[in-house]
C-alpha cells in the first residue's frame, strides 16, 4: 500500500448562502468556528477555552465538506485541505489480514511529516482550518499491534494527537475533519480538547431540498413552468450533490434538445429526474 496525499490552501469562497438547508447547524458552526477567530479577545478576557476540533459526519454528498469551507470563508480563514488515502501498491508494503495498512520502513514518516508541516504551515498563517477529508483513514482506530510493529496510520493518528495537544496554546487554529464513517475514528481523538464538537450533517429534508434546488438554479435561466418545490418533494432520498447534479444536467439536456434554447423547463428536469436512482436507502437516514 501507499498513501497519497495532498494540501491545498485557500481562504474559500463558498459562503453559508451557498449551502441550502441545515439552518442550526450553519448557526453551531458559526459559533464555534467564527466567535473564537472574530472575537478572541472576548474569549481570552472571559477565560473561555474555544472548541479547537470538530467532527463532522454523515452520508456522502452532503455538505460536509462546503460546510468546512463556509465556516473557513466566515472568519476570513487559510483554509488547509489534507486528504490521506491507503490503496494497494506492490513494493512498498501490503495490508495484513485484519485489513490495516502496514508500510516498509523506508516510506514510513511521509505522512507524518506532512501532517506536522501542515500545521506548521498553519500556525504561520493564522486564523487557519485544517480540514480532513475522510478523517477516517488519519483518524483511524488503532488495532493493536505490538509496538514494534507499528502500522502507519497508528504513526498517523498519533503524530495528529500530538499536533492537536499542541494547539493549546496556539490562537486561531481550528481542526475540521469530516466522515462517513463516525465508528472508525479512535475514540482517543473524541476527548476533550480534541473533536470537542461532534455534529451530524443530514441527508436533506424536504425544505432542505427545495433550497438547495434554489442554490444551484439561481445562475440558470429557467422556465416559469419549473417547480421546484415539486422537484423537491419528488426527489425524496436525493442528496445535496445529486440535486445539484441534476440541476447541470438539466440544462444540458435543454442544450442538447435545442442549442439555441433560452430557457431550462420542466420537461428537463423531469427527463433527468426519472433517470436517476439515489444512491442512499431509507434504511441508511431512518
Ligand atoms: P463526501 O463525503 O463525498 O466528501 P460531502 O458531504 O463532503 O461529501 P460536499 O463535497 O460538501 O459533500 O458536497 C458535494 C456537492 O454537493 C458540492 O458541490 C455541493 O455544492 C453540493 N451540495 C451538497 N449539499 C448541499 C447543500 N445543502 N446545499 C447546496 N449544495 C450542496
Amino acid at each position: 500500500p501507499s498513501i497519497t496525499r495532498g494540501v491545498t490552501v485557500e481562504i474559500p469562497k463558498v459562503t453559508w448562502e451557498d449551502i441550502g438547508g441545515l439552518k442550526d447547524l450553519k448557526k453551531k458552526l458559526q459559533q464555534a468556528v467564527e466567535w473564537p477567530i472574530k472575537h478572541s479577545a472576548a474569549f481570552s478576557r472571559l477565560g473561555v477555552s474555544p472548541v479547537r476540533g470538530i467532527l463532522l459526519h454523515g452520508p456522502p454528498g452532503c455538505s460536509k465538506t462546503t460546510l468546512a469551507k463556509a465556516a473557513a470563508h466566515a472568519a476570513q480563514a487559510s483554509f488547509f485541505s489534507l486528504r490521506f488515502e491507503l490503496f494497494p501498491c506492490p513494493n512498498k508494503g501490503y495490508v495484513d489480514s485484519a485489513g490495516v495498512l502496514k508500510l516498509y520502513s523506508m516510506y514510513v514518516g511521509e505522512g507524518e511529516a506532512l501532517l506536522r508541516n501542515t500545521f506548521q504551515r498553519a500556525r504561520l498563517a493564522a486564523p487557519s482550518i485544517i480540514f480532513f477529508d475522510e478523517a477516517d483513514v488519519v483518524a483511524a482506530k488503532r488495532g493493536g499491534s505490538s509496538s514494534s510493529n507499528i502500522t502507519v496510520g497508528e504513526r498517523l493518528l498519533s503524530t495528529l494527537l500530538t499536533e492537536m495537544d499542541g494547539l493549546e496554546e496556539a490562537k486561531g487554529i481550528l481542526v475540521l475533519a469530516a466522515t462517513n464513517r463516525p465508528h472508525a475514528i479512535d475514540a482517543a481523538l473524541m476527548r476533550p480538547g480534541r473533536f470537542d464538537l461532534v455534529l451530524y450533517v443530514p441527508p436533506p429534508d424536504l425544505e432542505a431540498r427545495y433550497e438547495i434546488l434554489r442554490v444551484h438554479t439561481r445562475n440558470m435561466k429557467i422556465g416559469p413552468d419549473v417547480d421546484l418545490r415539486r422537484i423537491a418533494e419528488d426527489t425524496e432520498l436525493f442528496t445535496g450533490a445529486e440535486l445539484e447534479g441534476l440541476c447541470r444536467e438539466a440544462g444540458i439536456v435543454a442544450l442538447r434538445e435545442n442549442i439555441a434554447a433560452t430557457v431550462v423547463c420542466d420537461h428537463h428536469f423531469q427527463v433527468v429526474k426519472d433517470s436517476l436512482k439515489p444512491a442512499l436507502t431509507r434504511a441508511e437516514i431512518d
